[in-house]
């Protein structure tokens, strides 16, 4: 995986480790929340800094404003500062040649499927129901979900894209969905996992959720974090309810829950802070 030819300018200490590295390099979407920018080993005076310089800067934020040459400051875990011309004493990332849109979140990706990317460049939205999530989805192992998130996530990473949501449809075992969060967590990504549906006798979608969430998700505070995938379907949405998750749902015009949806968006999907929609119009 490259760094995109963005190294830190100044020489960081010995401690900070490759995940460290890397996802400073490929932070030029940088998060609101950055938790793996050159975090040192050991501890050091002061907060650590990263600097991403002289970039093109959307924030569409009216408060901080859009910059056709601007830095962004990172202090620790938090955005410092977006505006032009700031001096720090930080590692700096040379932005000139980027479009830098701090507090980006890419809100939509079923990783498991990115060993498959190219297997069908022509389909359509009925082609891929049948190939994809269809056929090849009750085909994956849980080594399969593994690979596909590992190398998802790190193709994000590469691309500068630090902060995903993964809706992991492949839950077709336990097993499945272990492997799907041991990829999220090795790569170094920053993330939602959204527990979702799965295919086959194994499945346990949506009962496993509550031992996910007692094993790997005993804190919010963490880079990533359990949300549930969900159809239109009110049973699961109180359970996400009950368990204080974030609700992921695609709300697309063929689907099978659109008369919910027709009843319950004015009441819920477009007043609760905790339903994401994908595809929302
Ligand atoms: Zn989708």
């Amino acid at each position: 995986m490259g760094d995109n030819g963005a190294k830190p300018s100044r020489s960081t200490t010995a401690g900070v480790d490759r995940r460290a590295l890397l996802t400073s390099a490929a932070a030029v979407l940088a998060s609101t929340a950055l938790e793996g920018i050159a975090r040192p080993a050991v501890a050091q005076r002061g907060p650590v800094r990263t600097l991403i310089k002289g970039g093109v800067v959307l924030s569409y934020d009216p408060a901080v404003g859009d910059f056709a040459r601007a830095d962004v400051l990172i202090e620790d875990r938090r955005i410092a500062a977006v505006r032009p011309d700031i001096s720090a004493d930080a590692a700096v990332i040379d932005a000139s040649r980027m479009i830098v849109l701090p507090g980006f979140i890419d809100t939509h990706h079923h990783f498991y499927q990115s060993a498959l990317r190219n297997v069908l460049p022509n389909g359509v939205l009925a082609d891929y129901f049948r190939d994809i999530s269809g056929a090849a989805t009750n085909h994956y192992r849980p080594e399969d979900a593994y690979i596909g998130n590992l190398i998802g996530a790190l193709r994000s990473l590469d691309a500068g894209i630090t902060t995903i949501t993964d809706l992991s449809q492949v839950s077709n075992t336990p097993e499945h969905s272990d492997a799907l969060i041991k990829g999220l967590t090795e790569s170094g990504i920053r993330a939602i996992y959204a527990y979702s549906r799965g295919s086959g006798p194994g499945a346990k979608y949506p009962d496993d959720v509550e031992r996910l969430q007692k094993t790997y998700f005993s804190s919010a505070d963490q880079l990533v974090t359990l949300a549930l995938g969900t159809a239109v379907n009110k049973e699961q949405w109180l359970l996400a309810r009950r368990l204080g998750l974030r609700i992921f749902t695609h709300v697309v015009g063929g689907n099978r829950g659109v008369g919910f949806v027709r009843v319950w968006i004015p009441k819920i999907l477009f007043a609760d802070p905790l339903v994401e929609r994908a595809h929302r119009a």
